[in-house]
């Protein structure tokens, strides 16, 4: 089971909020102008038209300019709702695209071993559906339940101004009301966070289902994997399911409020207007605005439940901004670059250790070749010596520094590390060079890459210009490596850390690419993880890894003369090569 992002609590997604709303005052200000000056004349048509009621009773005239002027209130009220609307709007996009950069800003600094623990779904689940749900709390329902409230307290204090008692009335909804609110939003955070856990989890297992479509197929798995994926489906739409349920008691709950003050104000007003306490007019127009009370009350109890959807998502997309290490502040400062690691011990699932107290002393700028059979823990302790992972005890150190103290941008431009995965970005050989340093050349972009025996580059039409990752040109393994390579040359970090990085290229190429790269790389560190053995013969120190161990360490020559465990291997190797 992959380790989820953290989610935030309800105290930082109260304080991310304010800080979108806070940069945005004058829009907000704005806002409440032209919120406040449409409620206001919102509340003319009725009681205009009480007045109406009372002169047509009384048989006075005038009504025709009281027409005309119910008639421009109107009017007015649908200009100032549609500006507020849009400045409204123009808020809510701006937080928006905010929350976004910060959001993906997040994602770049978070440390590789979370990411990779945590899976890509949650992050893909938490980057689409989350921050559009936060979006159109932000585009609408923050703006919707502002203008909302704003209404129905103007309309609230015109019925109140007519009459108190008729005001009053309002009130008689108050008990349904709050209790079906409450009962409702008691359960609604839990719910909906319950809610977008299965759609992660779901994302999660589609995506891993069509990702290892062929495997599958070979394996004949199919049917496990359409269960987990029935089964997944099916907790998804049971946690919807519980969050219709509770918005099925909560609507109607509210729809059978309604008509209660209504029918309070129809017989207090009744009872006043026998007694002679009140006009008729007065009546109409309290009732009227009771009936238009409703709408935004409604409204901001509509947008209170997409409140509570958005509010889950927030706490999902701040909550990413939690892991630990992710901007923290890291700033110590290396002296000279030895990587050096004590005792070093390391578990993956918490049980058992893959590596067992290995300690290794990195000469700045030598070459250093890691080997060992497969699983040894090899691998493994390159990502740790890269600062990707943290040992479990024993510490790494760069300059007398912990890696794990360093800025993550800081530490990534110092130790670099390359493995057989690379990642062809979708845009032009240029952009995908230019990630390792922006301020290249094409010489220097066109040097690096024949450093590393890309000479497919030549013979390219539109040279850095052309376009990868689509029927232009799609790069195989070995290019994908070789591209990563010229990286590396590029970035020129002071440490560069090659787990088997050129097993995709053909052996004599590899030889010659690493050679080359190690000539480029002169006076780096560069530590090379390799199951081919020339890697060990030209590096200068040979680092033999057994069962999470470091049992050998020498040079070519110490250790085919010492005769352990490397020289077997060597050994070996050589016999099979030449075969
Ligand atoms: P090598 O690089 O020498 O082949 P690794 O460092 O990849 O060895 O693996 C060392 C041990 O750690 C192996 O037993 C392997 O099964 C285990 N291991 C490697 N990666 C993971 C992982 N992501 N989760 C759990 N165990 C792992």
């Amino acid at each position: 089971m992959n380790e989820r992002f953290p989610v935030a609590d309800r105290n930082q997604v109260r304080q991310a909020l304010w800080r979108l709303i806070k940069l945005e005052r004058s829009a907000v200000a704005g806002l409440l102008v032209l919120y406040l000056a449409a409620a206001v004349v919102g509340v003319a048509a009725p009681v205009l038209l009480g007045e109406i009621v009372d002169r047509v009773s009384a048989g006075d005239g005038g009504v025709d300019v009281l027409a005309g002027l119910i008639v421009a209130s109107i009017a007015a009220q649908l200009v100032l709702v549609r500006y507020s609307r849009y400045v409204g709007h123009r808020f809510g996009e701006r937080a928006l695209a905010r929350m976004r950069e910060q959001f993906v800003d997040r994602i770049l600094k978070l440390p590789l071993s979370k990411v990779e623990r945590a899976g890509t779904g949650d992050l893909m689940t938490r980057n689409s559906l989350d921050v559009s749900t936060v979006g159109t709390m932000l585009r609408d329902a923050i703006p919707e339940i502002f203008i909302s409230l704003v209404n129905a307290a103007i309309i609230l204090a015109a019925v109140f101004y007519l009459h108190p008692l008729l005001g009053l009335c309002v009130f008689l909804m108050v008990p349904t009301v709050y209790a079906g609110t409450r009962w409702y939003l008691k359960r609604a955070r839990d719910g909906y966070l319950a809610e977008g856990d299965a759609n992660t989890e779901l994302t999660e297992t589609l995506a891993a289902t069509a990702d290892g479509a062929r495997t599958l197929e070979i394996h004949r798995m199919e049917s496990e994997r359409v269960a987990a994926g029935a089964e997944t489906i099916r907790h998804a739409y049971k946690t919807r399911r519980y969050t219709l349920f509770l918005r099925s008691i909560l609507f109607p709950s509210l729809d059978g409020s309604y008509p209660l003050p209504i029918a309070g104000m129809l017989i207090v007003g009744g009872v006043l207007y026998f007694n002679d306490a009140i006009s008729l007019g007065v009546i109409v127009a309290a009732t009227m605005l009771s009936r238009q009370f409703v709408e935004p009350f409604d409204m901001v109890l509509l947008w209170v439940e997409k409140l509570q959807l958005g509010n889950a998502s927030l706490a999902r997309v701040e909550g990413v901004g939690l892991v630990e290490g992710n901007g923290k502040a890291r700033d110590a400062e290396p002296d000279g670059d030895r990587l050096k690691a004590s005792d070093v011990y390391y578990t993956y699932d918490g049980d058992r250790d893959v590596l067992h107290g290995v300690s290794l002393d990195v000469t700045p700028g030598e070459r250093l070749a890691m080997v060992g059979p497969s699983g040894a823990g090899k691998s493994t302790l390159g990502r740790i010596l890269a600062g990707i992972d943290a040992p479990r005890s024993g510490d790494i150190a760069l300059g007398g520094v912990p890696v794990t103290k360093l800025p993550l941008e800081r530490l990534r431009g110092l130790i670099m590390l390359v493995t057989q995965e690379h990642h062809v970005f979708r845009g032009t050989l240029r952009d995908n060079l230019a990630l390792a340093d922006e301020s290249a050349t094409d010489a220097k972009m066109l040097g690096a890459l024949s450093v590393v025996n890309a000479d497919w580059v030549n013979d390219l039409p539109e040279g850095l210009d052309t376009e990868l990752g689509n029927d232009t040109l799609e790069l195989d393994a070995a290019q994908a490596q070789q591209l990563a390579l010229a990286r590396v040359v590029l970035a020129d970090p002071h440490t560069v850390i090659l787990d088997e990085a050129t097993s995709m290229l053909d052996p004599t190429v590899a030889r010659h690419a690493e050679s080359a790269l190690a000539a480029a790389l002169a006076g780096r560190t560069v530590i090379a993880i390799a199951h081919r053995l020339h890697t060990a013969h030209d590096a200068q120190r040979v680092a033999v890894i057994e069962n999470g161990r470091l049992v050998e360490l020498g040079s070519h020559g110490e250790l085919t003369a010492a005769g352990g465990s490397y020289a077997a291997l060597w050994h070996s190797w050589r016999g099979d090569s030449k075969n």
